[in-house]
C-alpha cells in the first residue's frame, strides 16, 4: 500500500502532520491500557473535516485499516492501533465553534478537551458528564466512549448532551446526524453512533448541551470503619428521594494510595471514604445537606468533613480524581475494571472482590461512582514477575462475571473496546450479535473502521445472519473465537 498511501495523505492534510518515524509512533502505540501495544504503519492529524474525508478516501481506496484516536486516555484498548492501519488523530481539531448561551447548545471540534468545553461555557454555564479525565481527554473520545463521570448520577451521560453531529463515513461521505433541537424524528442514529467506539465513523463537529451552574453546591466527605457502613448511606440517601449532584466512595487502599498523593487530609485509618455533594437552589441544598449528614451518622460514620469554602472542595475532590494515578504508590502495576451492578447488590459484590483478592493473592482496590454502582476496582499485581499479569487479568474477569450474576454490566463508562471484547458473550447472544453487526455495516460495509473491537468473533458484512456457523479465517487458524 503504503506508499501511494502515505503520499495522498501528506497531500491531504500536509508533510508536517503524517507521522511515519519509528521513534515518534511510539507515542501512539498504546491507549491508556498499556498493555496492549500495537505500531501503526502512520498517524495522521488532520486539521478540519474536509481534510479528514480526504483522509478517510484514501485509506476506503487502499482498503487500508484506520483507528480514529482522540486524547489516548481510553482504558480498554479503543484507540489501539491495527497492525500496518492508520491513526487518525483529531487533536490538531480543537476549536470552541460557538456557544450558545441563550439555547444552551456549544457547538465544538472533536479535539476539544471535556474540561475547555466547560471553560468555554462558564461561569454562568458548565457541561455536565465529567471524567476524572477531564483535564486531558477529547471530547470526541467521549461522544465514542459514551463516558461518564462523578456527576452522572443527577445529571446523566455524554449521550444525554449530544444533540448533534457532523460525521464522515469510512467512505469518505460527510453527514449530519440530530441538530441543535432535542430529538428529531426518525430512527435514532444519533444514539447509535455515541458509545460506538469509533466504529461507525468520525466525529468532526459536535453540538451539546449545556447547562446553568447551579446556585448553590454544598460537599462532604464522610470516613467509615467499613465499605458496607458507606453503601448503606448511598442506599438511604437514594430512598430519601435525595438526588445528590455527586456521591462517590473509596475503600482503604484507595484512601491510603490518594491520600499520599495529595495530602487532601483523609484519615489514613479509614475503611471508606464517600464524599456527597448536592447541588441546586440554596435553600434546598441546605436543607436537604443536613439530611445527608445525620444519615452519614446513622450509618456509622467516624468523622464527617464539610468543605468551608471551594478550595477545601477541590481538596476533597483532588483525592477522589486522583485514585487512580495514585495507585501506583501502592503497586507497581495495576489494572482498572469498569463493571456495574445493581446499587442494592454492592455490599456482596464487594465480599465476592475481596474473596477474589484474597484468593489470588493480590490486592484489589475500589474506586466508584457509588449511586450508579459503578464500580472500578484496580487490581495491584507485579509486572516484572511472570505470569502475574495474566494472573491480574483472570481476576479482573471473574470481577465481571460477578458483576454480570449480580444483573449488572461489563462496562459502566470504559468502553469494550480491545480488551473486553471476548466478555462480550456473557451479556449478548447470537442473534444481538448479528444485529450489532447489520448496523455496524450501514456505516461501514468494508470493515475498515477500528476493526477488531467491540465485538468477540470475527464477522464479516456478507455474513448471513442465524445460528453461528465457523468462518472461514476461524477454520483456517487466523481469527480465533472467544
Ligand atoms: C486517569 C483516568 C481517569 C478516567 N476516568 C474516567 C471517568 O471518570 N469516566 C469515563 O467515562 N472515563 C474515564 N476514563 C477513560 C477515558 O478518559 C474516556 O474513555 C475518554 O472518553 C476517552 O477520551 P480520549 O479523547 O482519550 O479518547 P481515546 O482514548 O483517544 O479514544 C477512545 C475511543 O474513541 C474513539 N474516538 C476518539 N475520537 C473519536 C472521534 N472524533 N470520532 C470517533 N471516534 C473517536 C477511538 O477510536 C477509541 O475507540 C479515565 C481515564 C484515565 C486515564
Amino acid at each position: 500500500m503504503a506508499h501511494d498511501l502515505i503520499e495522498k495523505l501528506r497531500e491531504a492534510c500536509g508533510r508536517e502532520n503524517v507521522v511515519t518515524h519509528p521513534h515518534q509512533l511510539r507515542t501512539y502505540e498504546s491507549d491508556g491500557l498499556l498493555r496492549y501495544r500495537v505500531t501503526p504503519r502512520a498517524v495522521v492529524l488532520p486539521g478540519s473535516a474536509e481534510e479528514v474525508q480526504k483522509v478517510l478516501r484514501a485509506c476506503h481506496e487502499a482498503e487500508v485499516p484506520w483507528v480514529a484516536r482522540g486524547s489516548g486516555t481510553g482504558l480498554s484498548g479503543g484507540a489501539l492501533p491495527v497492525e500496518e492501519g492508520i491513526v487518525i488523530s483529531v487533536n490538531r481539531m480543537n476549536r470552541v465553534l460557538e456557544v450558545d448561551l441563550p439555547n444552551q447548545r456549544m457547538v465544538v471540534e472533536p479535539g476539544v478537551t471535556n474540561l475547555d468545553v466547560s471553560k468555554a461555557a462558564g461561569p454562568t454555564h458548565f457541561y455536565p458528564p465529567d471524567p476524572s479525565s477531564q483535564i486531558v481527554c477529547s471530547i470526541g473520545g467521549n461522544v465514542a466512549e459514551n463516558a461518564g463521570g462523578a456527576h452522572c448520577f443527577k445529571y446523566g451521560f455524554t449521550t444525554n448532551y449530544v444533540t448533534g453531529l457532523e460525521l464522515v463515513l469510512p467512505d469518505g461521505e460527510l453527514i449530519e446526524l440530530g441538530g441543535k433541537e432535542l430529538d428529531r424524528p426518525g430512527y435514532d442514529l444519533l444514539g447509535a453512533f455515541v458509545g460506538s467506539e469509533g466504529t461507525l465513523g468520525i466525529a468532526t463537529k459536535i453540538t451539546v448541551r449545556i447547562v446553568p451552574v447551579p446556585e448553590a453546591v454544598r460537599t462532604l466527605v464522610a470516613f467509615f470503619e467499613h465499605t458496607s457502613n458507606a453503601g448503606r448511606v448511598v442506599s438511604d440517601i437514594v430512598a430519601a428521594g435525595i438526588v445528590p449532584g455527586a456521591i462517590e466512595m473509596m475503600d482503604s487502599l484507595a484512601i491510603e494510595a490518594a491520600e499520599g498523593a495529595t495530602h487532601a487530609g483523609y484519615p489514613s485509618d479509614a475503611g471508606a471514604a464517600l464524599v456527597v455533594e448536592l447541588d441546586g437552589s440554596e435553600a434546598e441544598c441546605e436543607h436537604r445537606f443536613k439530611e445527608v449528614e445525620k444519615l452519614c451518622e446513622g450509618n456509622g460514620a467516624t468523622s464527617i468533613r464539610v468543605a468551608q469554602d471551594e478550595d477545601e472542595r477541590q481538596l476533597i475532590w483532588k483525592a477522589r480524581k486522583a485514585a487512580f494515578a495514585a495507585m501506583g504508590r501502592v503497586s507497581t502495576h495495576y489494572y482498572v475494571q469498569d463493571g456495574v451492578i445493581p446499587r442494592t447488590r454492592l455490599s456482596e459484590v464487594l465480599e465476592r472482590i475481596d474473596e477474589l483478592s484474597k484468593e489470588y493473592g493480590m490486592p484489589v482496590a475500589n474506586v466508584f461512582h457509588a449511586g450508579d454502582g459503578n464500580l472500578h476496582p484496580l487490581v495491584c499485581y507485579d509486572g516484572h514477575t511472570e505470569g502475574e499479569a495474566e494472573r491480574a487479568e483472570e481476576l479482573s474477569g471473574k470481577i465481571l462475571t460477578a458483576c454480570v450474576e449480580a444483573g449488572g454490566s461489563i462496562t459502566g463508562e470504559h468502553g469494550v473496546g480491545y480488551d473486553k471484547k471476548r466478555y462480550m458473550p456473557r451479556m449478548f447472544e447470537e442473534p444481538d450479535f448479528d444485529a450489532f453487526q447489520r448496523l455496524r455495516c450501514a456505516f461501514d460495509p468494508a470493515g475498515m473502521a477500528n476493526p477488531g473491537k467491540v465485538m468477540p468473533t470475527p464477522r464479516l458484512c456478507g455474513e448471513v445472519p442465524g445460528p453461528y456457523r465457523q468462518h472461514p479465517l476461524e477454520a483456517a487458524g487466523i481469527a480465533e473465537r472467544f
